[in-house]
């Protein structure tokens, strides 16, 4: 059974991410033959037919939080997954703003999978994967920490919030963290993660193996190699995300 993770990209921040400096087509999530893509954000779609694969494979969509540089191609990957809405299939995690208020998933196709509104405490058995959501984070709409949970592999995602204590203890004994790093220092008021602020998170959590993406143009600039290969002089194994790149967790 294979497992892996592949980024169909690795930008954040708004200039990164709508002038595609980097690309934001989502990270796929496959452990133990299922298949779960988080967070579409724009060309979502067209990087996964790019590199071969297809939204029909998909048991989930899981979305942090409704944002556009997560969202943006959301309805076009439900209405691949779907066949167009002639097949009923998978399921869709996402928390209720993105449904209810202002909502970024459209209506008409709610029909062919399966609806589920994310929660904190909130978990959900899809194939071969347990998604949990264990902490609400700070951002300015609703969004969550997950963990997919696998027999032989873990993977804990922390996406955009601002820095706050439980970031530390949310996850134990995980195989893969991978965590949105934004900015190089933190920034008052802005509700991201800079490489200080996920220092002590990394060093709390203990994966075996932890990727920094999501970056900013400030972070590209500095060069996410580099900064990974800081964040890994204390023991800790750090890789920087690149547009593509793909990680065997039987190899972590
Ligand atoms: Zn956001």
């Amino acid at each position: 059974m294979s497992s892996y993770v592949k980024f169909f990209g690795t930008a954040g921040g708004r200039f990164s991410v709508f002038n595609q400096i980097r690309a934001s087509g989502g990270i796929w999530v496959c452990i133990e033959d299922t298949n779960i893509l988080v967070d579409p954000g724009p060309g979502s779609l067209l990087k996964l037919i790019e590199y071969g694969r297809s939204a029909r494979e998909l048991d989930a969509v899981f979305l942090s939080h409704r944002h556009l540089d997560h969202s943006a191609d959301i309805n076009s990957i439900i209405e691949s997954m779907t066949s167009g809405g002639r097949n009923y299939h998978g399921a869709v995690l996402a928390p209720s703003d993105a449904w209810d208020s202002d909502p970024v998933i459209l209506g008409y196709n709610r029909a062919n999978y399966k609806n589920i509104r994310t929660y904190e405490g909130g978990w959900w058995q899809i194939g071969n994967i347990k998604i949990s959501t264990p902490l609400k984070l700070v951002h300015t709409v609703e969004n969550f920490a997950v963990c997919f949970q696998g027999k032989r592999h873990s993977i804990g995602y922390i996406s955009d919030t601002l820095y706050f204590e439980p970031l530390k203890t949310v996850f134990a004994n995980i195989d893969l963290l991978i965590i949105n790093t934004v900015f190089i220092h933190s920034r008052g008021g802005i509700y991201h993660l800079s490489v200080d602020d996920i220092m002590p998170i990394i060093s709390s959590v203990r994966p075996k193996r932890t990727v920094i993406t999501h970056f900013s143009t400030e972070v590209l600039k500095a060069q996410p190699d580099k900064i990974a290969s800081k964040l890994s002089e204390n023991g800790d194994y750090v890789v920087a995300a690149y547009d593509g790149m793909e990680l065997d967790l039987d190899e972590i």
